[in-house]
């Protein structure tokens, strides 16, 4: 792999502003998900350095220089499964639904990120009834308040929806069962 030596800067800068979601290695290979201005797919041939993105670039970018920082920082999970070659996402979930408070930080990146790039609201709904789970699992309360932020940007943009109604409820309840758990 011959990447410029700018993109391996950029990618080194996605790397520690957490923009890589997550790494999956199998056998020589790595599969991952790195928010740019859009989500992108990465998959990656140690040996050979061959390599491919979701991005307009399609490959040689800085999501792959960050999906190779992550590795070289050990930050990877190692699949045993061929199913990893089809689906990298599920792999990766399986593995975060085991440490729900590093699933929680996933989530909430991409809750986020969602906010600026879903039109119809129904991916940042899904994400934020996983993220109100993750927080009841993990016992993050502190974590609350970016749900509040996000149901009021929600809010804002789709106010007529009876999913913003519902959501909001679903939130009140998790913050009343912290208070009475007081
Ligand atoms: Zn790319």
């Amino acid at each position: 792999m011959q990447l410029e030596e700018g993109t391996i800067k950029k990618g080194d800068r996605y790397y520690r502003r957490g923009k890589v979601l997550w790494v999956v290695k199998y056998g020589e290979r790595l599969f991952s998900k790195v928010l740019g201005t859009y989500p992108y797919y990465v998959e990656l041939d140690l040996k050979t350095g061959k390599n491919v993105c979701t991005c307009p670039l399609g490959g040689d970018c800085k999501h792959v220089a960050a999906t190779m920082k992550a590795y070289d920082s050990g930050a990877y999970f190692e699949a045993l499964s061929k199913s990893v070659e089809v689906f990298p996402e599920a792999t990766a979930m399986e593995f975060l639904s085991e440490v729900p408070e590093l699933a929680l930080d996933v989530t909430l990146k991409e809750l986020k990120f969602s906010l600026s790039t879903d039109e119809s609201g129904s991916e940042v709904a899904w994400l934020f009834r996983r993220a109100i789970k993750l927080i009841e699992k993990s016992g993050r309360e502190e974590a609350l308040h970016i749900l509040e932020e996000v149901l009021e940007e929600y809010k804002h943009v789709f106010p007529d929806y009876d999913l913003t109604i519902k959501l909001e409820k679903e939130l009140r309840a998790i913050e009343a069962s912290f208070q009475k758990a007081l």
